[in-house]
């Protein structure tokens, strides 16, 4: 592998740009080195960044050449150096902490596929039971099933929005806080017993 490669593998974008004075939020949002910028508009993501004001985009390659007026190639060495990487020396904890970062992602992932389909089901679920259990005269007692739609429907609706429309930052807040307190467990729980009982009185019409 050439120091191309072996920068761009083991050096994350983020830490690149924080190391050489471009201060990134939690959000990697950072206000952009390259314009007059107000309002941060630089994301710094782990493999790259992008400024959503003056198009500014590439690497940690091309950052590291924009900020400090170098060719690539310099860029390049300037990182190797910067972050301890040589040819005869491997960077081992470097690698490991991109792959440690890359295997974090994966389980996001996957725990954002998990999030979405119980809360879109939940979801759905919410919306019959309104509709179904809606009362019909001021007499009727309240379903519980049309009370806990009235309590969770717009909330979880909400939440489903994040997750379709939300930027990377906005989703991993709603998947963390469906994660924590096994809220997500919970809730498939109560989708499985829901399931069967709606199953049993499937059956009991038949
Ligand atoms: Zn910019």
């Amino acid at each position: 592998m050439n120091v191309f490669g072996r920068v761009k593998t083991s050096i994350n974008t983020r830490e690149a740009a924080e190391r050489y004075g471009v201060e990134v939020n939690r959000h990697g949002k950072a206000l952009c080195p390259f314009h007059n910028d107000r309002n941060p508009s630089l994301f710094v993501d782990d493999d790259h960044y992008h400024c959503y004001a003056c198009g500014e985009h590439g690497d940690v390659i091309d950052l590291t050449a924009k900020l400090f007026g170098l060719k690539l190639y310099e860029a390049a060495q300037k990182l190797a150096y910067d972050f301890g990487i040589t040819q005869d020396k491997p960077p081992d904890k470097a690698m490991q902490e991109k792959q440690n970062r890359k295997s974090e992602a994966q389980r996001l992932r996957e725990n954002e596929k998990l999030c979405f389909s119980a809360l879109l089901e939940y979801m759905k679920l919410l919306q019959e039971w309104k509709r179904l259990y809606v009362p019909r005269t001021p007499e009727d007692k309240h379903d519980d099933r049309f009370v806990e739609a009235c309590h969770n429907l717009d909330y979880v609706e909400y939440l489903v929005d994040l997750l379709i429309m939300g930027d990377s930052y906005e989703r991993k807040e709603v998947i963390e806080m469906v994660m924590t307190d096994s809220k997500l467990q919970k809730l498939q729980k109560h989708l499985k017993k829901v399931r069967k009982e709606e199953k049993h009185i499937g059956e009991q019409e038949l």
